[in-house]
């Protein structure tokens, strides 16, 4: 998924912070890749703690078992979790394996009765039976069936298998059939028959779901899909595990006013009677039958369904395929430059990797609900629409970018993912890992200027760097079972750190045997399932070809996908001898915390150690850095140090690699004193990792905060948008911790005025038509941030811009970049009258962007009351969409009065947001929030919380322990680091 197969969270950008709990947070940064800043997900909204049990089957219930299952409790998540033990005998038998399906879906969505809508369909799958067996597997939610249901036959001699009996299976999610006889061992021809099923069609993300748009005053519906990863059971009764791939007829039934896309390309549409279909029509209504092309051998989380009332646009890329984009018939137009970048990319990859796109078309639609940012279906990638709309006008540049970025992983996975797909959901950090790295060589190709590889730094990786520092982090290959436990790892460190080590790969084998390696992976196991061993022998190989030397890519990277964490370089210097001792140790935010999983090799790490000297980087620092990898196998190991001893050396060059450096005293001294004189010796990439690493060293009490905060003094002459994000979230951290209640928030927000005074004024508020992409970004960066930190002169100007809007009765437009920040410091100065009239129109916006950026910035207000209003609207559906629920919370905790006041709202409204069936992503997004609290009181309020709700908040308490985390961490930083800053503060600040 879009991150990104999923991506959520706002459709313009996100304020820092609120992933897993890295405890970061209050300042509104607007972040282009924003492959998931948490918000990877795989399309669940398991109610929390109420997982809604499908009800009454008609099947007989499985009996209780006579012996105890083998089902172990869970293991994925860290720490201590309330949460039910879960089965984990869920998989399904191999004996019997799908070869083809033939399905169709008929989804009632007509006329207004939306609680009354359904779908209807029928089932049929061919088989291939490996084993002689009585009993089949199929999986199957919320689809009632019994045994008069299903039909077993053999397709050649007609004869039909006995259906004995059929029971379901609640916890395993599977129908249990058996049959009279057994079926025979190596037969191809049995089939099973399922010729009519109902159920129900709701707006509930999950499977085949309804969403619905207005469309002059009045709703449309339509019904759209998302199965990843277990949810096409809920679609249809089918095999459905990754591995057991088959092909796929689909047809689907609609009103001829409509229109009926899937994976493929359309051969036929005929007329078939509504009343068969739908008993509230009768045969004068027009309905049609539309069949699609076989599919190629896939699996079934990649198909999908819609059926809407939506147009389309289309393109042809230079071998003539077709693309079409499409959405809501106001939306669709916007869609071009989504369209642009698919069918360029598209090409582009094809190239990469040296595997053709194997299918004929590519569709991509926009739809209204949709709960993770995109999913790379095969043939129909369907996005939120925030996520393929671009409105040149309205939209913010980072919008731009994550749309290109989007589009670019989900295309990725068209090969991996799709093509070759992993065994099992263990290895879904190779498909998000791999998709979320290689968005960035397929969108570098389309807009080189926006150096997407430099904009990683302060964003995947810094994510990555950030959560992987906890205790309670995970290793990211993880075995899992249960959907609960599957839908749980799609998180940052599958999709970040997945992509960071990644990335790492890339840098020490170079572009040439990446390229070369994955295209051979792909092209060995094409219509086939992988284990991650297998990409490793691949690039192995691929190694000794292009380069003639030996490199065991498994046995490195086994040390960085199995064990959790990173390893921070020591490094001590011996001057006579001009050698560098470097030892490794498990880094963690803080030093006090236990890691949640053992590692088979003591928290070692084998690691590519690029290094660099004044000299040999006299020319800047190389885009390829293999060539300066010296390998790194020891808990401590010397190399030789090829510099005058009053020079700096540098090492992780273009923070390619995994870890972080504390270079001795002198050292660090020397890169600032190179920093000051003339920063753009180093790239981008060093100068953002500098930062990033000596935040974080002293945070977690390894260095001295004078070395991070003298570092930032030569900000004032740094003109590169990537430092000045990397800097200004780890300083956030120091806001986030300070802005609510300590008195030494004073002369730290006069320190970030001064520093930002000249950046701010170089960028002003309007856009200027010679700005790159970069310095757009640049822009709302510190637009947002010396407004954050009171710089007068941005107040006023923002001030004045919203003033300008409110009189033009909110048709002025405000560059796209600053909007949310000039709305947030508008509404802060305004009444509750203004307050009404803004909240009125954020209703009428039809633009997304523009829709959440007002949604953000109501909670801006600085009266508490309304503030406490503002969460009852977000629990009223006729006020705020479900989808926004946790934006508002998040924009409420985001305010320096919030946090408290959404802390006891959420204390009071458990039980009423509990019933409400609230996701369980958003019930998680919600309680990340707490993670900034930093007094022992809080965390016994947080301990109590989840002590009182343990049976209800489900899956939402591993964000609870992590919140809990967190907060114990920030204690631990304001007991250490409060003093330092403090003193540091009254030397450097400006009262
Ligand atoms: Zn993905």
């Amino acid at each position: 998924m879009g991150g990104y197969a999923m991506y959520k969270g706002s459709d313009s950008s996100v304020s820092f912070g609120g992933d897993g709990g890295s405890g970061k947070r209050g300042l509104f940064l607007t972040v282009p890749i924003l492959v998931a800043l948490a918000l990877v997900f795989a399309g669940s909204v398991v109610a929390v703690g109420l997982i809604v049990h499908f009800t009454a089957p008609k099947c007989d219930p499985h009996p209780p078992p006579t012996t105890a299952p083998p089902a172990t409790t869970l293991t994925t998540t860290a720490g201590p979790t309330t949460a039910p033990p879960l089965v984990t005998d869920v998989r399904l038998p191999t004996g019997v394996k799908p070869l083809h399906y033939t399905v169709t879906l008929a989804p009632y969505i007509y006329g207004n009765n939306a609680s009354e809508f359904y779908f209807t369909g029928s089932m049929k799958v061919r088989l291939s039976i490996n084993e002689s067996t009585s009993n089949i597997k199929l999986h199957a939610t919320k689809i009632l069936l019994t045994a008069a249901d299903i039909r077993v036959y053999n397709s050649t001699s007609n004869k039909n298998y006995t259906v004995d009996s059929c029971m379901y299976d609640e916890d395993r999610e599977w129908y249990s059939i058996d049959l009279s006889v057994p079926l025979p061992a190596n037969s191809t021809d049995v089939v099973i028959e399922i010729a009519w099923f109902r159920a129900p069609l709701r707006s509930d993300l999950r499977g085949l779901y309804l969403s619905s748009y207005p469309e002059n005053g009045t709703t449309k519906y339509l019904a759209t899909s998302h199965l990843q990863p277990t949810d096409a059971r809920k679609t249809f009764p089918c095999f459905d595990e990754p591995a057991f791939k088959a092909t796929f007829d689909v047809s689907l039934v609609r009103r001829s006013d409509y229109i009926s896309i899937s994976n493929m390309p359309s051969i036929r549409t005929t007329n078939v009677s509504a009343s068969t279909w739908f008993s509230e029509m009768t045969d004068s209504e027009q309905l049609v039958k539309e069949d699609f092309e076989t599919t190629p051998i896939m699996s079934t989380y990649l198909l999908a369904f819609i059926v809407s009332q939506f147009e389309l646009i289309r393109g042809m890329d230079t071998q003539g395929r077709e693309y079409r984009n499409w959405a809501r018939p106001e939306f669709v137009n916007q869609t071009d430059y989504s369209l642009d970048v698919v069918r360029n990319i598209t090409e582009y990859f094809e190239w990469y990797f040296n595997v053709p796109y194997p299918l004929n078309k590519t569709d991509q639609a926009a739809v209204p609900d949709f709960n993770a940012g995109a999913m790379e279906n095969w043939g129909l990638i369907i996005y939120r629409e925030g996520r393929l709309v671009f409105n040149g006008t309205r939209d913010t540049s980072a919008i731009k970018q994550s749309i290109g970025s989007v589009v670019s992983h989900e295309l990725a996975h068209m090969w991996f993912g799709n093509l070759v797909t992993p065994e099992w959901w263990d290895d879904i950090w190779l498909n998000e890992g791999f998709a979320s790295f290689v968005q960035n060589i397929g969108v570098n190709d389309y807009h080189p200027d926006w150096e997407v590889d430099a904009q990683f730094v302060p964003t995947q990786q810094r994510t990555a760097f950030d959560v992987d520092s906890k205790g309670a982090s995970h290793p990211i290959y993880l075995q899992v079972y249960n959907p609960s436990q599957i839908n749980e790892i799609f998180d940052t460190i599958t999709y970040r750190k997945g992509a960071t080590v990644l990335r790492m790969l890339h840098g020490f084998v170079g572009d040439e045997v990446f390229r070369k390696g994955v295209g051979n992976y792909l092209r060995q196991n094409s219509y086939g399932n992988t284990f991650h061993t297998a990409l490793y022998d691949s690039l192995t190989q691929q190694y000794f070809e292009s380069t003639n030397k030996s490199l065991d890519v498994g046995s490195v990277m086994d040390r960085w996908i199995n064990q959790m964490g990173y390893p921070v370089l020591n490094c001590s210097v011996s001057t006579a001898a001009r050698r560098l001792t470097l030892t490794q140790n498990h880094f963690l935010s803080d030093p006090s915390q236990v890691p949640s999983y053992p590692s088979d090799y003591n928290y070692t790490w084998i690691i590519p150690v690029t290094m660099g000297t004044k000299q040999n980087l006299s020319s800047g620092t190389p885009e390829d850095v293999s060539g300066f990898v010296n390998w790194m196998n020891e808990k401590e190991q010397s190399f030789e140090l090829d510099n005058s001893a009053d020079d700096w050396y540098l090492l992780n060059l273009r923070s390619s690699g995994f870890y972080r450096v504390n270079y001795d005293l002198d050292n660090w001294k020397r890169l600032i004193d190179q920093l000051v004189s003339n920063h753009t010796v180093f790239s981008p990439q060093d100068r953002a990792r500098l930062l990033d690493d000596s935040f974080a060293l002293a945070s977690a009490g390894y260095l001295d905060y004078s070395i991070p905060l003298n570092m930032t003094k030569y900000l004032k002459s740094e003109t590169h948008y990537v430092p000045w994000s990397s800097a200004l979230s780890k300083i956030g951290y120091l806001h986030s911790m300070l802005h609510r209640q300590s008195p030494e928030y004073g002369p730290l927000s006069a320190y970030m005025r001064d520093l930002l005074e000249g950046a701010f004024n170089d960028v002003g508020l309007d856009n200027k038509d010679t700005d790159t992409h970069l310095t757009k970004l640049k822009r709302g960066l510190i637009v947002s941030s010396a407004c954050l930190y009171r710089l007068r002169s941005c107040e006023t100007a923002a001030t004045n811009k919203f003033e300008e809007f409110v009189n033009s009765s909110f048709t002025s437009t405000i560059t796209p970049d600053i909007r949310r920040r000039v709305l947030c410091e508008g509404v802060a100065t305004s009444f509750v009258a203004e307050w009404d009239r803004l909240f009125e129109f954020s209703k009428t916006v039809a633009h997304p962007g523009t829709q959440n950026d007002i949604i953000r910035s109501l909670a801006c207000t600085n009266e508490p009351w309304i503030l406490n209003r503002y969460l009852d609207y977000a629990l009223d559906e006729t006020k705020i969409r479900g989808q926004d629920l946790s934006t508002v919370f998040s924009s409420v905790a985001a305010n320096p009065n919030g946090l408290q006041i959404m802390w006891d709202y959420l204390q009071r409204n458990w039980n009423t947001i509990v019933d409400k069936g609230v996701g369980v992503f958003t019930a998680k997004y919600i309680i990340n929030n707490l993670a900034e609290f930093n007094s022992e009181q809080k965390l016994r309020e947080m301990e109590a919380f989840k002590l009182q709700h343990k049976d209800t908040l489900g899956a939402a308490s591993v964000a609870m322990d992590r919140a809990i985390e967190s907060v114990r961490i920030n204690i631990g930083w304001m007991e250490r680091s409060l003093l330092p800053l403090v003193q540091w503060l009254s030397e450097n600040s400006l009262r």
